[in-house]
C-alpha cells in the first residue's frame, strides 16, 4: 500500500448507510479493471517483502521494556528521503496499526535473477539501521510478532492508561489505550471504532493460558465460566502484532491465479515453521502464533451473523472473521478442492457473471463483497467506475486473508500480482532473509515443476488452527497431498517441458511477427532479458498446460505429515519442499555467493522444520519458564519481558549467538553471507535495479 492519502472518515452511521453503494460501485471497478487488464502479458517476475517492526524503549534503571509511541515522528523522519527521491531510496517505510509500530518494505521490487536472493537480507539489515540511527540509546527496533506484555500495566511509553468508560474512544478497551493506535492517519482509529460498532460490542479475543502449576485461575479478566482464558478486548492486540510478507508478480493473470492455489495449502505449514508469538498481555499462553487473535480482533460479524442469533436484520451466516485463511480456490484445477460452501449474495454474483467474469472469479469476488466497508473517506465516495478502484480496493484491502489475489493497480506499470500472508515476524534478518527467499524459491518450483499442493479446503482451514497449537512444528502433523513422483522425474520432466516450450516459440516467432499474446512471450527463453531459465533468470514460461501432477487420486492422497516430512521429505510420500527446491537448483546457473546463501537458508529452514532448531515461539517460551524471577504462574512480569527483550536485541545485532535458534554461530554472523561484490554493487546501485 501507498503512502495512505488523507481524507475526512466518515462517521459510522454515514459509513454504513454507503454500504450497497461502496459494493455496487465496488463490483463495478472490479469488472472494468478485468477486461482492461485480462489480456495483460509478458509481466516478469518481481517480488518483495514487508516486514513490520516494534519500537521498543528500555528502562535499564528500572529494568523495564515498553512500546514506543513514536512511529508518527520516526516516520516522518524516514520519509524524508523517499519525499525527496522517491525512485532513489533503498528502503520505503510505511505506517501500521500500532503508534509503535513501522513497516518496512525494500526500495524496489527484486527482480528475476538468482542473484537478488543475495540483497534481501542486506537491504533488511539496512533497514533496521536507517531505523536504529533515528532511535535513542535507549530505544530499539524489534522484528518481534508481539510484544510481549502488550496491554499489561503500563506497557506504553509514554505512559498511557486506557478510557474504557470514555464514549469517544476508539476502542474502549480495558487494556490497549487509544494513544497506542497509529495517530498519524485516521484510517487506523476509524477501522477500530467502525469493526466495534458494526458488531455491536468489543471484539472479543480468547486464548487459553498455558497451565503451569502455579497458574492462578480465573486468570485477570477471565470472561464468566471461563477461567482459563486470557482474554483480550482490542484490535490493537492482532493489528498491533507484526507479520513478515512477501508479495510476487506473475506474468499473467492466469499465473496469478494459480500461484494463489498452489500456495494457499502452504499458508498453515509457514505459519506453523514462523511461529512466533506465545505471550500474550504477559501470560504465557497455549497458543504460538498471532492468527487467531487478528482474527478476532477485527472481527466485524454481529451475533446474527456469527450465527448466535437467528437472522433478522442481517442478510447471511458468515464462517469467518474478514481476516482469516481464504475460503475458494481460484483456478480450474483447485475447483473440485473448494469443498466449503462459500456466502456470497447472488444478485452480486450474478452482476459479475454477466459482466463477463467467470465463475470461480466471481464467487471470490462475490463473497470478499459480503463484507461491508468499514474505513470511508468523504473524498472517496463518488467516483468514475471506468477509471477508479477505489471501492473495489476498499472491500479488498479490509479482508485481511492468509492469501491476497492483487490485479494491477490503475495506470501503473504493475501486473497481476499474489500475496503471502501467513508467515510470523522473525528475530533476526537472517531468519527473515531465509523465509522470503525460501517462498520465493518454491514459487519457481511449484511453476517449473508445475508441482500441486492442492487441498481441500476444509483439510486447510484445520491445519490452520492446528499449526497455531503449542510447539506444532514439532509435534503436530499437517493434512499434506501425498505425491509419489521423485524429485529426478520433476526435474526431468521440467525440461523436457522448457524444450518443447523453446520449439513451440521458434515455430510462432516464424509465423508472426507479433508474439505478444503468445502465452510465453514474457517466458522462459526470454526472461527479463537475461537469457532462458536454466541461466541465471528465475522466470517461468506462463504455459497454460494441463496440471501434469499425475498422481493418484485415490483415497490417501491426503496424508497427515509433520512439519519434518514436509520440508525433508518422506519416502514414497513426498520428496520434500527443501530437496525439490535444492533439485530445481541443480539446473540452474547460480554465482557462488548466491549460491552459498542460498545454502544457509535451506539448512537453516531444514533445520528447524527437523525441529534441530525450535521455532522463535518455543525458543522464547524456554526463555520464560527458565528465567529465575518465573514463578510456574503463566506469568511474563516486567523483569522477564525486558531480560527477553535484552535478549533477542543482542542476538539481532548478532552480539549474542543463539545455538537452539540459530545453530552454532553458524547462521548469526550474517554479514559473512554478504558477498564483498554484491555489497559494492548494492553500496552502487541502491537496492536492485529496476528493470
Ligand atoms: P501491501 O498492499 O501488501 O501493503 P505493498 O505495496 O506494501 O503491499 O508492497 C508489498 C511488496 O510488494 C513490497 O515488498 C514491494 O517491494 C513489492 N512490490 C512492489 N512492486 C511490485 C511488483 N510489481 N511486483 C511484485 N512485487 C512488488
Ligand atoms: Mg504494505
Ligand atoms: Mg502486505
Amino acid at each position: 500500500m501507498g503512502l495512505l492519502s488523507e481524507g475526512s472518515p466518515l462517521s459510522w452511521e454515514e459509513t454504513k448507510a454507503l454500504a450497497d453503494h461502496v459494493r455496487e460501485h465496488g463490483v463495478n471497478q472490479f469488472i472494468n479493471l478485468y477486461h482492461r487488464l485480462k489480456s495483460r502479458q509478458g509481466d516478469v517476475l518481481k517480488w518483495g517483502d514487508e516486514v513490520e517492526y516494534i519500537i521498543v524503549k528500555f528502562d535499564d534503571d528500572k529494568q523495564v521494556a515498553r512500546v514506543a509511541l513514536k512511529a508518527k515522528d520516526l516516520l516522518a523522519k524516514l520519509n524524508e528521503k523517499e519525499l525527496a527521491d522517491p525512485k532513489g531510496v533503498k528502503s520505503l517505510w510505511r505506517p501500521e496499526y500500532g503508534a509503535y509500530m513501522i513497516e518496512g518494505t525494500p526500495g524496489k521490487p527484486f527482480g528475476g535473477l538468482m542473484a537478488h536472493f543475495n540483497l534481501v537480507e542486506a537491504n533488511m539489515r539496512y533497514r533496521r539501521e536507517e531505523v536504529t540511527e533515528l532511535l535513542a540509546s535507549d530505544e530499539c527496533v524489534m522484528s518481534i510478532t508481539n510484544f510481549p506484555r502488550l496491554g499489561a500495566p503500563n506497557f506504553t511509553y509514554p505512559l498511557c492508561q486506557p478510557h474504557p468508560e470514555d464514549p469517544t474512544s476508539a476502542a474502549r478497551s480495558l487494556y490497549f489505550p487509544d494513544e497506542a493506535i497509529f495517530p498519524g492517519h485516521p484510517r487506523f482509529k476509524t477501522l477500530t471504532r467502525n469493526i466495534r460498532m458494526r458488531r455491536g460490542e468489543k471484539v472479543s479475543i480468547k486464548l487459553k493460558v498455558f497451565k503451569d502449576v502455579n497458574t492462578k485461575l480465573p486468570v485477570e479478566g477471565a470472561p464468566p465460566g471461563e477461567p482459563d482464558v486470557v482474554l483480550l478486548d482490542a484490535m490493537g492486540f492482532g493489528m498491533g502484532c507484526c507479520c513478515l510478507q512477501l508479495t510476487f508478480q506473475a506474468c499473467n493473470i492466469t499465473e496469478a491465479r494459480r500461484l494463489y492455489d498452489q500456495l494457499a495449502p502452504l499458508c498453515p505449514i509457514m505459519l506453523a515453521l514462523s511461529a512466533a508469538s506465545p505471550i500474550y498481555r504477559g501470560y504465557l499462553t497455549e497458543s504460538d502464533c498471532r492468527w487467531n487473535v487478528i482474527s478476532s480482533s477485527v472481527d466485524c460479524r454481529n451475533e446474527e451473523e456469527r450465527g448466535l442469533l437467528p437472522l433478522q436484520n442481517s442478510k447471511f451466516r458468515i464462517a469467518k472473521s474478514r481476516y482469516d485463511s481464504i475460503d475458494s480456490y481460484l483456478s480450474p484445477e483447485g475447483a473440485k478442492y473448494n469443498d466449503v460452501p462459500l456466502t456470497y449474495d447472488e444478485n452480486v454474483y450474478k452482476r459479475l457473471i454477466d459482466g463477463g467474469i467467470d465463475h470461480l472469479l466471481a464467487q471470490h469476488v462475490a463473497h470478499l463483497f459480503i463484507r461491508d466497508t468499514v474505513s470511508l473517506f468523504s473524498e472517496k465516495v463518488n467516483q468514475d467506475d471506468n477509471e477508479d478502484t477505489d471501492h473495489f480496493e476498499n472491500i479488498q484491502s479490509t479482508n485481511w486473508q492468509t492469501m491476497r489475489f492483487k490485479p494491477p493497480p490503475p495506470n501503473s506499470s504493475i501486473g497481476w500480482r499474489v500475496e503471502f500472508r501467513p508467515c510470523e515476524a522473525q528475530i533476526s534478518d537472517f531468519e527473515n532473509a531465509a523465509i522470503v527467499c525460501f517462498v520465493v524459491l518454491l514459487t519457481r518450483v511449484i511453476l517449473s515443476y508445475q508441482l500441486n499442493f492442492l487441498t481441500p479446503i476444509s483439510k486447510v482451514d484445520e491445519n490452520m488452527q492446528t499449526a497455531q497449537k503449542r510447539d506444532a512444528c514439532r509435534k503436530e502433523r499437517f493434512w499434506f497431498r501425498r505425491s509419489s513422483k521423485t524429485t529426478e522425474q520433476r526435474a526431468a520432466a521440467a525440461a523436457t517441458s522448457t524444450k518443447a516450450a523453446v520449439q513451440e516459440k521458434d515455430k510462432e516467432d516464424k509465423a508472426t511477427t507479433n508474439g505478444s499474446n503468445a502465452p510465453w512471450s514474457n517466458g522462459m527463453p526470454k526472461l527479463n532479458g537475461h537469457g532462458v531459465n536454466g541461466m541465471n533468470g528465475i522466470g517461468t514460461n506462463g504455459i497454460d498446460s494441463d496440471h501434469t501432477d499425475t498422481d493418484d487420486e485415490d483415497n490417501e492422497l491426503f496424508q497427515l505429515l509433520t512439519i519434518n516430512e514436509i520440508f525433508n521429505g518422506k519416502p514414497n510420500v513426498f520428496p520434500g519442499l527443501v530437496p525439490l527446491i535444492r533439485s530445481y537448483l541443480q539446473s540452474m546457473e547460480v554465482d557462488t555467493d548466491t549460491h552459498c546463501t542460498i545454502e544457509q537458508y535451506l539448512r537453516f529452514i531444514q533445520k528447524r522444520a527437523a525441529g534441530e532448531l525450535v521455532t522463535t515461539a518455543t525458543w522464547m517460551r524456554e526463555q520464560v519458564l527458565s528465567h529465575p524471577d518465573y514463578k510456574q504462574d503463566s506469568v511474563v512480569s516486567e523483569r522477564i519481558n525486558y531480560d527477553l527483550l535484552k535478549r533477542i536485541q543482542s542476538i539481532q545485532q548478532g552480539k549474542h549467538v543463539e545455538p537452539a535458534l540459530l545453530g552454532q554461530g553458524n547462521h548469526s554472523k550474517t554479514k559473512d553471507f554478504i558477498p564483498p561484490a554484491l555489497q559494492k554493487q548494492l553500496a552502487k546501485n541502491g537496492c536492485c535495479e529496476d528493470k
